[in-house]
C-alpha cells in the first residue's frame, strides 16, 4: 500500500487504534441510543493535524453493526480505564 499523504496539511499517516462514536456515523440514520461507542477500531491518524481515515472494510463494519444493533431494553453506565490508550 502506497504512503498516504493528508490532503488537508501534507503531515503522515500512522496506524493507530481509535474509539468511533457509531452515533456520529450514523446520525439521522438509525435510532440510536447511549453507549453505542466502538474502541480500538483500527485507523490511519495523521500526525500533524489528526485527519482519520478508515479502511473500506473497516467503515462497512463500522455502519453494519450500527444498523444490527438492537435498542436495549436498558443501559448501564461502566468505568473503563484503558492502559492501552
Ligand atoms: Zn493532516
Amino acid at each position: 500500500m502506497p504512503e498516504n499523504r493528508c490532503a488537508l496539511c501534507g503531515g503522515r499517516y500512522d496506524k493507530r487504534r481509535v474509539s468511533v462514536d457509531l452515533r456520529n456515523q450514523r446520525e439521522g440514520l438509525i435510532a440510536f441510543q447511549h453507549g453505542l461507542v466502538s474502541p480500538h477500531v483500527p485507523a490511519e491518524v495523521c500526525n500533524q493535524c489528526g485527519d482519520t481515515l478508515f479502511a473500506p472494510a473497516t467503515t462497512h463494519r463500522l455502519l453494519q453493526i450500527a444498523q444490527e444493533m438492537p435498542a436495549p431494553d436498558t443501559t448501564i453506565q461502566v468505568p473503563v480505564y484503558d492502559l492501552a490508550a
